[in-house]
This record gives structure tokens, C-alpha cells and sequence, in this order.
């Protein structure tokens, strides 16, 4: 494509709301195979809520006052959910220390004395926790309806389950539907496990999905589709997506997102509505097709 294609392409670009800081990204745009997308906070709203609270063996307000006091120390959409739980129901939560985080696991603290493990089951599980069958059956109902069970240990033991739900943006479930009629082949990647990421991929209508994605993994996911001769858009807003953002051939960036994503990004959407990832990559095939 000529200069001129591109500079025009950037002007429509900004009238649509989608901010283009690198022009080749248009030109690439056009020879797209597959739309990868983060899950939380991109196809869902990453403000995530506690929907269920399963004790083992002490009330309910404690489990959430122990959760809590850990995930105080924590950025982590799950852990705000927690913390904002804890809040309105009111509890004390007591002070911990020796906080440590697991990236794409769990996290840790001394809390009361006792050794607080709250993550995944594969974290519990790796730390010589058991989960009894009869757990990991709630663990199991909750992720099949799309909830992330987070487990938390006291002491070495069990001592609780809690079900965190994310809502869908409301365009997501149309942009998908979009970009298949595009032709597009369209990807989930996260680091949630793979029953909670294929309730939500149902949901939305995205049959490919990469679950359990270490952080540091996400970029190398992207590459081995390059390899494949993919020519790949990422689509994110973490810091996790940073990474696979730059490694995608175009990185589109959830305007609202972090700033380490939206300096990634190729494309930058200003507003948190993938229909307008759509629409930039409708864009590039009109101006990059026309003008040559
Ligand atoms: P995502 O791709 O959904 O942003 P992450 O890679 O950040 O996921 O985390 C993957 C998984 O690790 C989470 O689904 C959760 O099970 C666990 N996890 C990570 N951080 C925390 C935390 N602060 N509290 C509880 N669980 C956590
Ligand atoms: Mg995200």
C-alpha cells in the first residue's frame, strides 16, 4: 500500500475510535487469519464479583476475613473481588505477613499464625494440600456455569471455596460473530483453567481455546501460530498481554487497560467495545484494498 493509503487509514481509524500508533499494522491488517483474544477484562469486564462461599470447618465470615487479609496484598481482579466482598459483609480482617505471589496461580500469607495458600487447585495441590472428591466436585460445578473457583488452605487443610464470577461486555458475543463471518479463525488464551474458559467460550462463540497460559506463555502461544503461518491479531489489556501484544503481526490494545498494554499495542481502542476491533480490521481491508 501507498503512504497514502495508510495515512488515511489512520484518519478513519480516529474517527471511529480506534487509534492507530503503527500504520504497517494497517497494512498487515488486511492478511489477518486469526483473532486471538485475552479472556478476563477483554471479552469479559474484569470486574469480577464472589458469587458462592463454601466453608470447610469454620463459618463462612471467617473464610472470607482469612481470604481477604491475604488478598489485600494483592492487584489481581480476583483478589479486589475478595477484598470488596469481605468489605460489604462487614468482616475484620486481621493482618497478615509474608505475602508472596505465585504469577497465573495463587498467592500466599501468614495470617493468625497459620500459612494461607488461595489460588487454583493445581497450586493447592502442588503445595501438598488435598482436596477431598467431594470439593473439587463444587470446584467442578462452579467453573462448568463459567465461575473461577479460587481454594483457599489454613494451616495445611482446606478450608474453603469461593465461586468468582465476570461478566461479559455486552458487544463481545456480536464482535466475535463478526470476525467468523469474516473468515477469521477466532482464539481464547488465559490463564484461568479450561472448564471455567470453555463456559465462557460457549457463551461467546469461540471454539479454539488455550487455558491454564502461564503469563509468560502468552507470547509464545502467538508464535506458535505464526509458525503455522498464521498471521495473528492479539487482542488484550494486561500486563500479562504486553508480551504476545508485541509479538502478535497486530496488537490491538483495550484503550482502558493498562498502560504497558496500551504500549504494546499497534491499535488502541478507545473505547472498551471490541466491536470496534472489528471494525478496525473491516477498515484496513477497505482502505488497504482500495488505495494501491
Ligand atoms: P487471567 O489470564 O485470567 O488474567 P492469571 O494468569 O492472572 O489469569 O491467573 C490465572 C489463575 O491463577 C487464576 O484464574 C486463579 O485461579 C489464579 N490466581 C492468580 N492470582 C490469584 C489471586 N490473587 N488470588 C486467587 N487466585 C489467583
Ligand atoms: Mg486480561
Amino acid at each position: 500500500a501507498t503512504p497514502t493509503a495508510v495515512t488515511v487509514g489512520i484518519g478513519r481509524g480516529a474517527e471511529l475510535g480506534v487509534l492507530v500508533r503503527n500504520g504497517e499494522a494497517l497494512e498487515v491488517s488486511k492478511n489477518l487469519t486469526t483473532v486471538v483474544f485475552d479472556k478476563t477484562g477483554t471479552l469479559t469486564r474484569g470486574k469480577p464479583d464472589v458469587t458462592d462461599i463454601v466453608a470447610f470447618g469454620m463459618p463462612e465470615d471467617r473464610l472470607l476475613a482469612v481470604a481477604a487479609a491475604v488478598e489485600r496484598n494483592s492487584q489481581h481482579p480476583l483478589a479486589v473481588a475478595v477484598v470488596r466482598r469481605a468489605e460489604s459483609a462487614g468482616v475484620t480482617v486481621p493482618a497478615s505477613e509474608r505475602f508472596n505471589t505465585f504469577g497465573g496461580r495463587g498467592v500466599s500469607a501468614v495470617v493468625d499464625g497459620e500459612v494461607v495458600l488461595i489460588g487454583n487447585q493445581p497450586f493447592l495441590l502442588e503445595r501438598g494440600i488435598a482436596v477431598p472428591p467431594k470439593a473439587e466436585m463444587r470446584v467442578t460445578a462452579f467453573q462448568d456455569v463459567g465461575k473461577t473457583a479460587v481454594l483457599v488452605a489454613a494451616g495445611g487443610e482446606l478450608a474453603g471455596i469461593l465461586a468468582i464470577a465476570d461478566t461479559l461486555k455486552p458487544t463481545t458475543r456480536t464482535a466475535i460473530a463478526d470476525l467468523k463471518r469474516m473468515g477469521l479463525t477466532v482464539t481464547m488464551i488465559t490463564g484461568d483453567n479450561p472448564r471455567t474458559a470453555n463456559a465462557i467460550a460457549r457463551e461467546v462463540g469461540i471454539e479454539n481455546v488455550h487455558a491454564g497460559v502461564l503469563p509468560q506463555e502468552k507470547a509464545q502461544e502467538v508464535r506458535a501460530l505464526q509458525e503455522r503461518r498464521e498471521v495473528v491479531a492479539f487482542v488484550g489489556d494486561g500486563i500479562n498481554d504486553a508480551p504476545a501484544l508485541a509479538q502478535a503481526d497486530v496488537g490491538i490494545a483495550i484503550g482502558s487497560g493498562t498502560d504497558v498494554a496500551i504500549e504494546s499495542g499497534d491499535i488502541v481502542l478507545i473505547r472498551d467495545d471490541l466491536t470496534d476491533a472489528v471494525a478496525a480490521i473491516q477498515l484496513s481491508r477497505k482502505v488497504m484494498s482500495r488505495i494501491k
